[in-house]
């Protein structure tokens, strides 16, 4: 299935819910460029509005004796993968940060939440702290870390509970793993490296929450919370699900039936697919949300501009990528990077010729 971004600058630009929501966010956020990258200004095209617990109650627990030294074996009972959406087993990468040599290990909670699509790891961090704290503190003991970082947009820099919070600028996607690293420790790490293997262990808030959860006997394996969102209207809520949930019924039960928009899930607005009947909700799922139909029109001319290129945060050469593939040329394009792409869907998002060049990008 692939995924693909399902908003751009002119679909934004011509809803005023939406326009006026990305304003707000530039004034409350700034504008501010960093050096480098990311370069992409894309605020958030949607507003909160409210919480839905879909799983129910789960069965009483007795509150159990906590031992870390058993904690782990609990993750790994607990099918943890990493919320981000990469769906990666978490005690996997915490035996890896177990187990890394360096000498000063740290810990990134990973708060950003750069796609403009999604709000629940800001519900998160204002509404479940204590348990991000407290999930912080004992993965820091668990793997040795020296230093522990929270970094969001949220809040500004400054130490809470020993947690150093790394206050993020608003660029797109400075979420992601190695961007992250980059802006909040100034450490670049190759694409061939590892960072858990360096001691750089990153953890998304919501994995951390749950790993506080499974320490207190509080988890329910296989649920999360996801943002499922009208975005035609640019309002959303944060809801906690099943994995066994369709995507389309959690879509409907939330929103009710709209004929007239089609019906989306995947990582967040920038990465997201048409939903089939039958789909159910799954740890890569961040996003389900009713939106507009695609028009992409890849065999339309490119303009030119440039703004592909300017824009992508891993310094592709997008437009000479798009040239290659209009004039049918496919020698030596590989030496534009097109092996970097980290599938954000800036480029496609911002395309002034309306074409989906991520797509284009990654046919070769
Ligand atoms: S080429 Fe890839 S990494 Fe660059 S902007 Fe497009 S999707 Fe993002
Ligand atoms: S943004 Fe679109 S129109 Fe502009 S150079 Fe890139 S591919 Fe061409």
């Amino acid at each position: 299935m692939n995924n693909y971004p399902i908003i751009t600058k002119k679909i934004i630009k011509d809803n005023e819910a939406l326009k006026k929501i990305q304003k707000e966010n530039k004034k409350k956020y700034g504008r501010k460029m960093l050096f480098g990258y990311p370069k992409a200004s894309i605020p958030k095209v949607i507003i909160e509005n409210g919480y839905i617990d879909m799983v129910g109650k789960q069965e009483h627990r007795e509150p159990k004796v906590f031992k870390l030294s058993e904690l782990l074996i609990d993750i790994e009972k607990s099918e943890l993968t990493g919320m981000s959406g990469n769906n990666f087993p978490t005690y996997k990468k915490l035996k890896s940060a177990i187990a890394a040599t360096a000498k000063n290990k740290i810990i990134i909670i990973n708060g950003a939440e750069c796609d403009p699509g999604l709000i629940h790891d800001a519900w998160l961090i204002r509404n479940k702290l204590e348990d991000i704290i407290f999930g912080s503190k004992l993965v820091a003991e668990m793997v040795n870390a020296s230093e522990v970082l929270l970094a969001t947009k949220l809040i500004k820099n400054e130490v809470i509970e020993g947690i150093k919070v790394k206050n993020l600028p608003n660029r797109y996607p400075i979420g992601a793993e190695r961007i992250l690293i980059e802006e909040v420790l100034k450490v670049k790490i190759d694409k061939k490296e590892i960072p858990v293997k360096k001691g750089i262990l990153v953890l998304n808030v919501q994995t951390i929450a749950a790993i506080a959860e499974i320490a207190q006997n509080k988890f329910l394996r296989g649920s999360r919370y996801i943002t499922v969102a009208d975005y035609c209207r640019g309002e959303a809520k944060v809801a906690k699900v099943n994995y066994n949930m369709k995507a389309k019924e959690v879509l409907e039960k939330i929103y009710g039936k709209q004929g007239n928009k089609v019906m989306y899930a995947g990582s967040g607005i920038m990465g997201a697919h048409e939903i089939d009947q039958d789909e159910n909700i799954t740890p890569e799922i961040n996003f389900v949300g009713y939106g507009y139909k695609m028009n992409y029109d890849n065999a339309s001319k490119c303009k030119k501009c440039g703004t592909c290129t300017r824009n992508c945060p891993m310094g592709i050469k997008v437009n000479k990528i798009v040239s290659c593939h209009e004039k049918n040329i496919s020698d030596n394009i590989s030496q534009y990077g097109l092996e970097d792409c980290i599938n954000c869907g800036t480029c496609s998002f911002l395309c002034k010729a309306g074409k989906n060049t991520m797509e284009i990008v990654n046919m070769y």
